[in-house]
C-alpha cells in the first residue's frame, strides 16, 4: 500500500489535482468534505449533525470524522493505496489516523502540501461557489472562517508530519497540469525508493 495526504487551504486545489491522482494509480480516495456532503444529503444522523457546523465553516468535530476514516478504511484493506484529501485536519485526526494504518502495518508514506496565497484562495473559492452550489463558498464571511480555521488548527498538521521527514512542497498557483507534473514527480521518486 502507498499512502497520500493531500494538504493545503480550503481551494488550494486538493479536488481537481485528487481526480487526476486516482485516475493515474488508483488510489482509493477519501474527502472527508465529500463523505460529510453525502451524508447530509441522505439526511443521516450525521449529516444532520454536521450541516450547520459545516455552514459556519467551522471543523467538525474530531469523533466524527475519525469514525468515518475508520469505517471507510476497514471496508477497504485490499486497495493499492489511500489518498486522503482533507482529512487530517487537526493533530488529533493526524495521530488517530497513524495509529490506524500501523494498526494495519501501513503507514502514510507523503504528505503534499500545496501551496497558494490567501488571497489567491479567497478568489477561488467565491468563483467556485458560483458553480459548486456549495453553501460554504459564496458567503465571503464563511470563506474567512474556512481559512482561518485552516490557519488555526489544520496547518499544524504539516509541522506534525514535518518531524517524521513526510512532507514536501508544491506550488499550488499556475497551471493544473504543471502542478500535477511536480506531485507525480515527488510520488514517483518515493516509490522507486520504496
Ligand atoms: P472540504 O470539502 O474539505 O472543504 O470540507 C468542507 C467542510 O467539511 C469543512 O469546512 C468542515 O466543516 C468539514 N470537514 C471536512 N473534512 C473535515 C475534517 N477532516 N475535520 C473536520 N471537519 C471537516
Amino acid at each position: 500500500m502507498f499512502n497520500v495526504i493531500l494538504f493545503g487551504a480550503p481551494g488550494s486545489g486538493k479536488g481537481t489535482q485528487s481526480e487526476k491522482l486516482i485516475q493515474a494509480y488508483q488510489f482509493l480516495h477519501l474527502s472527508t468534505g465529500d463523505i460529510l456532503r453525502n451524508e447530509i444529503a441522505n439526511n443521516t444522523p450525521l449529516g444532520i449533525e454536521a450541516k450547520s457546523i459545516m455552514a459556519e465553516g467551522k471543523l467538525v468535530s474530531d469523533n466524527i470524522v475519525i469514525g468515518m476514516i475508520k469505517n471507510k478504511v476497514n471496508d477497504n484493506l485490499n486497495v493499492n493505496g489511500f489518498l486522503f484529501d482533507g482529512f487530517p485536519r487537526t493533530i488529533e485526526q493526524a495521530k488517530s489516523l497513524d495509529n490506524l494504518l500501523a494498526e494495519k502495518n501501513t503507514t502514510i508514506h507523503i504528505v503534499i502540501c500545496l501551496d497558494v496565497a490567501e488571497p489567491e484562495l479567497k478568489k477561488r473559492l467565491l468563483e467556485r461557489g458560483k458553480v459548486s452550489g456549495r453553501p460554504d463558498d459564496v458567503n465571503e464571511t464563511i470563506i474567512a472562517q474556512r481559512v482561518e480555521e485552516y490557519h488555526n488548527r489544520t496547518s499544524l498538521v504539516a509541522n506534525y508530519y514535518k518531524q517524521f521527514n513526510k512532507v514536501v512542497h508544491v506550488q499550488g498557483e499556475g497551471k493544473i497540469e504543471d502542478i500535477y507534473a511536480s506531485i507525480k514527480q515527488h510520488i514517483t521518486r518515493l516509490q522507486s525508493l520504496s
